[in-house]
């Protein structure tokens, strides 16, 4: 029974070891999935939507003019979504997806936010800092030079360059937003736009357009008015289409994009077939065909254009990445050099870590102004907390593209998870959970202050706390097997740590994740680094990546267990087991039992071999 759940414990962490490998190699696919009755919605009936274009995924927007109700309606800009073009990934690894709406000169009508993932603006609030922040391109274009400010820019704009407001702790955020809207807008240009910019505008026949509904008619009605004073136009809604039109053999599949048009074209059918209600319903047998909207198109690209334009493209957002992080770098040239002499000390410390702990008082000490370091200075000032967000971004990245590289935009990240990784292959999970962690520090700080005012933690049961470290890997395994059967409860489950509360956003947050937060922290108080020992998930992750160290770095004698027990019973961390064998993926690397092993006053066999020479 004793044995029992060490066992579970053991069996446990090779459990999350094969799910975190197994994670790597589920795929995700990343696409747009809009299909024209959820694009009719989105430009609020202001538009009649044509079909796709068969060349690259983008839907061309016509007004009729209702002064004139026989004329032809005019094409008069485009809608699309940037993941289609630019799946760039802001820090959570999962593109951010927009839809952009442009006019035939390239100007930004409207950018509206469909999906992203970025961990500190999951909540309403900050996906509503991200709106604001992709509303100032309007009146822009994707020739602009655009310049991201701090949150408080003035905003500054003219005819080549536009100054836009950052948002507060979402650099890298509002960087990849900056790139998919770019990115995105100049491939559709540079298909589409006369050098581009469209300066001919080709009407579309009438015969081309769908059947509406009255209620649609309506809406229209309602919503055109505000949206032309928006767009300050004179523009109509369109009052009646006529002629309806299916031209199925002219859907020619010519180009790299063919699959996606042919994937959405049967989507919107089914859509049309089965939906009892919508646009689509009344215009079920009346499809604006491709080529029809073909006909209006300025230009019109061959196959060897068109993968010339996906190369230049792709070319164009690695290097836009590529600029980005080098820029990322060297604006907190900084931060890295204090970052790295921080490192050095510690490797230093950790490499001598006899010598270091030769003097308990001493080691104490100088463990205590590290702490200090990491929670100051890693954590609220450099932002350098590493989170389970970055294994699941990871883990993400590599299962759908293998590329690690939208990491490259911080710094602080990327060196500390190279430090962490060459520690783990040392030392084990210890370096960075009881050196680096800033809110690993924060806790332990709690706990020295509740010491020196006199409280001191209580120890649980050895098998009590076998049991409750299992909790922490149950969390990681359903952590990340929701990511790929559950997302929303990923989510959810990330938000169990409380480091964006407490590191990265300073605390100013919604109360329940304060009050978690809180509680985390206070729990230490009682029990030493409970919040670490019990429910970390990144702690579990890095415990079950320990089959990688490669070093038992602790020295023991043969004594130890057996029959002497004095580290055991003076570890804080429960990392000790009865036989006096070290359980490195519980080890916190604090040095106390090394500090004891040379310590003539608490080390039993030192305390014997002395009293023998005496
Ligand atoms: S267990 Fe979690 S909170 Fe504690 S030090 Fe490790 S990573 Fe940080
Ligand atoms: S006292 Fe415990 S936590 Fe500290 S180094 Fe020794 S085994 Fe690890």
């Amino acid at each position: 029974m004793q044995l029992l759940p060490t066992i579970s414990l053991y069996v446990y962490r090779h459990l999350t070891t094969i799910v975190l490998l197994m994670c790597c190699l589920f795929n995700t696919a990343n696409a747009g999935n809009l299909v024209k009755g959820d694009i009719e919605r989105m430009v609020d009936y202001f538009y009649i939507v044509g079909e796709i274009l068969p060349d690259i995924p983008a839907y061309p927007l016509f007004v009729r003019d209702a002064a004139n109700p026989d004329a032809k309606p005019e094409l008069k800009a485009y809608v699309f979504e940037s993941i289609d073009f630019a799946p760039v990934r802001g820090y959570s690894a999962k593109p951010i997806n927009l839809l952009i709406q442009i006019d035939l000169s390239g100007n930004f009508l409207r950018i509206r936010l469909l999906d992203h993932k970025e961990p500190l603006f999951l909540d309403s609030a900050g996906t509503q800092k991200l709106e604001r922040f992709a509303s100032q391109y309007k009146g822009l274009t994707h020739r602009h030079t655009i310049e991201i400010g701090p949150f408080n820019d003035p905003g500054l704009r003219d005819e080549n360059v536009a100054h836009v407001k950052g948002v507060q702790q979402g650099t890298i955020t509002v960087k990849a937003i900056n790139r998919a809207i770019l990115t995105a807008a100049t491939a559709v240009a540079t298909a589409k736009l006369k050098n581009g910019a469209d300066e001919n505008v080709t009407a579309v026949g009438s015969a081309a357009i769908p059947k509406e509904s009255k209620e649609v008619k309506e809406q229209k009605l309602t919503t055109a008015s505000e949206e032309s004073k928006a767009l300050n136009t004179s523009s109509k809604p369109v009052a009646e289409i006529t002629e309806p039109r299916v031209d199925a053999d002219k859907v020619s599949n010519t180009s790299p994009s063919a699959e996606k048009t042919n994937k959405l074209d049967a989507t919107n059918t089914v859509a049309m077939a089965g939906s009892s209600k919508g646009v689509n319903d009344n215009s079920s047998a009346t499809q604006l065909s491709v080529a029809d909207a073909e006909i209006s198109q300025p230009t019109s690209l061959n196959n060897d254009t068109q993968s010339t334009i996906n190369s230049s493209r792709e070319l164009s957002i690695q290097a836009s990445e590529r600029d980005d992080w080098i820029a990322s770098w060297q604006s907190r040239r900084g931060h890295i050099a204090i970052l790295l002499t921080g490192l050095v000390v510690l490797s230093v410390a950790l490499i001598a870590q006899l010598r270091f702990s030769a003097n308990p008082v001493r080691m104490r000490r100088l463990r205590t102004l590290y702490l200090l370091f990491t929670v100051v200075f890693i954590g609220w000032i450099a932002q350098g907390q590493l989170t389970i967000v970055n294994i699941t971004a990871a883990t993400e990245a590599l299962s759908s593209h293998g590329d690690l590289s939208f990491m490259m935009n911080d710094p602080m990240t990327v060196i500390l998870w190279l430090f962490v990784g060459m520690s783990l292959l040392v030392w084990g999970r210890g370096t960075f959970c009881g050196w680096l962690c800033p809110f690993g520090a924060l806790q332990e700080l709690i706990s020295l202050i509740a010491n020196a005012l006199g409280h001191k933690q209580c120890r649980l049961r050895a098998a009590l706390d076998a049991k409750l470290k299992r909790v922490k890997y149950i969390i990681l395994i359903a952590l990340m097997v929701s990511l790929y059967v559950a997302p929303p409860m990923a989510e959810l489950l990330v938000e169990i740590e409380p480091f964006k509360t407490a590191i990265s956003l300073y605390f100013v947050r919604d109360w329940p994740y304060v009050l978690w937060a809180l509680f985390c922290l206070t729990l230490s108080i009682f029990i030493y680094r409970g919040y670490c020992r019990y429910i970390c998930p990144l702690g579990a992750a890095l415990a079950a990546m320990g089959f990688l160290r490669f070093w038992s770095w602790i020295p023991r004698r043969n004594e130890c267990g057996t029959p002497c027990q004095s580290c055991r019973h003076r570890c804080e961390y429960q990392a000790i087991e009865p036989t006096g064998k070290i359980d490195y993926q519980e080890c916190f690397q604090c040095l106390d039992c090394v500090s004891i092993y040379q310590d003539t006053e608490r080390c039993y066999p030192l305390i014997q071999m002395k009293k023998i020479s005496a």
